[in-house]
């Protein structure tokens, strides 16, 4: 009987999908064949046992050889087929969970089954390019000392020139002593036709040559130095040497790098049976090459103590994934817990993703994990060449490393094992594949929805981790879906015990709300505060350290009265209304509405309304003028552009070689600096007034994170907020460090209006180099899905659709960018089997509207 397998191919497929009359697939879509896009081949005999789901192989498409991820084995195919041509790799590049992953992906986001695939795959891999770009095995030579350390040192003796000089003193040191030899004799046994050597080495005072008798000045080690000087084998030494310290053998660029070694020598001390030269497969490590020093778990909080028994006891006790959402303030001690559970995963015989929102800003908690974990830790990252990638990728399939820390993308580390699932700051954007981000995305994914799913298929543990969870987390929580653990309290993390004892807590820094509408009636034009100048002062006088933050997303876009902090917003949706450079009018992103630009605040009738916001350098200079000997450090994206220069500025700050960091939101994260001990929100209102219904949620996380980054150790901290509208509920509950109330607040907001986390959004971003083609395809959009809607009988179901109206970054890169949000119950069933042109992105779920 022959045997039949679905597979998806690797071409480039418009992205669209045929017209469906059927319901959407049901939850897994697993018999949706349709939606899948896949092809159907044939197995020929010889590989009839062979292939199994997940196997990359070769098949002819048309004219051409493509590679095929094989989906399934089937009995019968719908139509004729042909036979696959050969296997790309012998191994199954997906897992069965995998396999059912990339379905529900694909489903859930509607996005091509082909790019949900592609998202576990290294880059590269299935394209011939690839095999340039590094997506294979590297084979290097590796040496290894052929003999005991002491022999390989005994034959360097013979290894170089030969001459007289080398013959006597090797002579002399095999038979010496003290004892003189008669020089005829010498030269007899060493073969020499004249006395020159031998005075030769006696004007090197390496002998002493009275009388025609010859004795051995020096003491053999120094004698044989000489010797080998003599012979030019003393270059060869380190070489012995870095080999026998190393105790195994190394890769010839780890010897190249360690000593002055060349091909050439390496050969010759092969020739003399020292070494052994063996190419072998080289496994590109990002870890490789820096030490992690090993580190031991530390005593547990009594906060830490009951979190960790209730996951142990919910998470591993019991069987088959529990998921948590650990809400603990910055600096409670959750990646402690997040350690602990690693621990327990690994003593089970598992693995674990551990996902972090960006790495690049994060290298102090890769040092922790792989201190903890020596040798099992590996990291994925954008920042990898292709081909540590495709080796890490590897390296994980293969099963040498047991615990995988990376963005987002991490999911997909191809885990034979995998037991727990750890987000930290799970709140954090970058969890959400952006849809505004330049490149060929085509899968909108948001990895809390895909860690969830996944851990559900693999039974694993799953931990959310966060100062301030997201609305949708916290939801979930107070649902039961996930379980609620608090670590309310810091961890007194430098125990700088003055007074010998221990502490075990220490206070939040306290916030103070300054109100800068009354700087500017008390005459104060300055961007700071009186009382932020005055505490810069203070900090510099005491040695200690300031953070400046700047909230870039939202500068220079909305107009703020500065008397009152009133904000002008669309009449019709409430969201604040953006200036437009090109018409000099104001524009609201949600329905496109535009109104003139004020001349005065209608609310107060002040004539000081205009744009909000500056940028780090202005700062810089104001820091500049009340403090002209402050060491200032800027990290913005200007500062921040070459490889590793995250790294750089963290550590000089860290180090203390500059006593003010002036930076954006990066600063926010991760940083545990004890010399810290003043935070400053130069201007905490912006981002509050981005057209976005999400902009108070991300200001209220932002402005605790920065908050929680004074104040680490026992000096204390302070952190003061600028704010026109010190009033807003928001700055209220970032100052007093109060989740529970923001979030109570939040969700009202969110209620009334049918945002998420109550309803669901889908938004459609189309994007066009020719603007009234823009225009005209999204009006064209809207009216399809309008129709659509009706219908599918869902008019006045709960569903609203929105738009079109101009994206609020709405030029990009020469494209003009249009949307459409479909809020809705279910808005991907709307979707799903949409004719969807190209230059269309479907972002389900998103977690920006901008
Ligand atoms: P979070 O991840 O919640 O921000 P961390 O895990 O980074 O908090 O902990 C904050 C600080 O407290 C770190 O310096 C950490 O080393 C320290 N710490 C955490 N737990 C303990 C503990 N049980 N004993 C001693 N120090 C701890
Ligand atoms: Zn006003
Ligand atoms: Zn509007």
């Amino acid at each position: 009987m022959t045997i039949y397998i679905e597979a998806v191919v690797n071409v480039p497929i418009r992205r669209s999908f045929r017209p469906q009359v059927a319901p959407p697939p049901d939850e897994t879509g697993a018999d949706d064949t349709a939606a899948l896009q896949t092809f159907h081949y044939h197995l020929p005999p010889d590989l009839e046992s062979a292939v199994v789901p997940g196997h990359l192989v070769w098949v002819p498409f048309g004219a051409q050889e493509l590679q095929a991820v094989v989906v399934r084995r089937t009995d019968a195919a719908p139509v004729a087929t042909k036979a696959i041509l050969r296997l790309a790799r012998p191994e199954p590049v997906l897992t069965t969970h995998q396999l059912d992953l990339a379905i529900w992906i694909a489903d859930t986001y509607v996005a091509p089954f082909s790019e949900a695939v592609r998202l576990f795959l290294p880059p590269g891999l299935l394209t011939k390019q690839g095999e340039k770009a590094g997506v294979r095995v590297r084979r290097e030579v590796r040496i290894a000392l052929a003999v005991p350390p002491v022999q390989a040192r005994d034959r360097l003796l013979f290894l170089g020139r030969d001459t007289g000089q080398t013959r006597a003193l090797a002579w002399l040191m095999a038979h010496g002593g003290d004892e003189p030899v008669a020089q005829a004799e010498l030269m007899a046994a060493c073969n020499l036709r004249s006395p020159s050597a031998i005075q030769a080495l006696a004007k090197r005072g390496v002998v002493a040559l009275e009388n025609r008798q010859v004795r051995l000045l020096a003491d053999q080690a120094s004698a044989r130095d000489v010797l080998l000087m003599l012979r030019g084998a003393d270059k060869y030494e380190p070489v012995i040497d870095v080999l026998a310290s190393a105790g195994t053998p190394l890769w010839k660029h780890e010897l190249y790098a360690a000593t002055p070694a060349t091909l050439a020598m390496l050969r010759e001390l092969e020739r003399a049976g020292v070494v052994e030269l063996r190419e072998e497969i080289f496994e590109r490590n990002p870890l490789s090459g820096r030490t992690y020093l090993t580190t031991q778990a530390p005593v547990l909080t009594s906060e830490q103590a009951a979190v960790w028994a209730r996951v142990y006891q919910a998470g591993y006790a019991a069987d088959g994934g529990q998921g948590f959402l650990l809400h603990g303030v910055t600096g409670s001690g959750k990646t402690e817990i997040y350690l602990r559970a690693i621990a327990e995963t690994l003593a089970r015989g598992r693995q674990a993703i551990v996902l972090v929102p960006e790495i690049a800003l994060t290298p102090q908690t890769v040092t922790r994990f792989a201190g903890r974990f020596p040798d099992r830790v590996t990291v994925i990252h954008s920042e990898l060449s292709a081909g540590e990638r495709y080796d890490v990728w590897r390296g994980i399939r293969d099963g040498r490393y047991d615990v995988v820390i990376g963005p987002r993308s991490a999911l997909f580390a191809p885990m034979p094992r995998l037991g727990l699932i750890v987000l930290d700051e799970e709140h954090e954007s970058t969890y959400k594949q952006s849809a505004e981000e330049w490149g060929s995305y085509k899968v909108f994914y948001d990895a809390r929805a895909v860690a969830q799913r996944l851990a559900a298929l693999t039974g694993s543990v799953l931990i959310f981790g966060s100062a301030t969870p997201s609305l949708e987390s916290y939801l979930a929580a107070e649902s039961g879906e996930l379980l609620l653990l608090e670590m309310p309290r810091r961890v007194m993390g430098h125990r700088v015990t003055a007074a010998g004892e221990e502490v075990e807590y220490a206070e939040l820094p306290p916030v103070e709300i300054v109100d800068m509408r009354q700087e500017l009636r008390a005459g104060n034009r300055s961007i700071f505060s009186r009382s932020l100048s005055s505490q810069l002062m203070l900090t510099m006088e005491a040695h200690e350290q300031a953070i400046l933050f700047l909230n870039r997303r939202g500068t220079n876009t909305f107009i703020m009265c500065r008397d009152c902090g009133h904000v002008e917003e669309c009449k019709r949706c409430e969201v604040p209304l953006t200036y437009h450079e090109a018409s000099g009018r104001l524009l609201c992103h949600h329905c496109d509405r535009a109104y003139p630009v004020p001349a005065e605040c209608p609310v107060c009738h002040s004539k000081r309304i205009r744009f909000f916001g500056a940028g780090t350098e202005r700062i810089e200079e104001a820091v500049k003028e009340i403090l002209p000997q402050a060491r200032v450090l800027r990290w913005d994206a200007d500062t921040t552009g070459r490889k590793g220069s995250h790294e750089t500025i963290m550590a000089a700050f860290a180090a203390h070689e500059a006593d003010i960091l002036v930076g954006t939101q990066m600063i926010a994260k991760g940083l545990d600096l004890p010399m810290v001990t003043l935070v400053g929100v130069v201007a905490a209102d912006v981002g509050l007034f981005l057209p976005d219904f999400r902009s108070s949620e991300r200001t209220f996380q932002l402005l605790t994170q920065v908050a929680g980054r004074a104040g680490r150790s026992q000096r204390g901290g302070r952190v003061i907020i600028q704010s026109y509208r010190p009033d807003h509920y928001v700055i209220q509950a970032a100052a007093l460090h109060d989740y529970a109330g923001f979030y109570a607040r939040e969700m009202q907001f969110r209620r009334e209006h049918g945002y998420p986390p109550i309803r669901r959004l889908a938004r459609l971003i189309f994007w066009e180099k020719r603007p009234d083609v823009a225009r005209r395809e999204a009006e064209r959009m809207a009216a399809v899905l309008r129709s659509r809607v009706d219908a599918m009988g869902l008019a006045g179901e709960g569903i609203t659709l929105l738009g079109p109206a101009p994206a609020f970054f709405e030029r990009y890169r020469g494209y003009y960018r249009w949307q459409i949000l479909v809020r809705a119950p279910e808005p991907a069933a709307i979707l799903r089997g949409l004719d969807i042109p190209f230059g269309w992105r479907v972002d389900i779920d998103p977690t920006s509207m901008l």
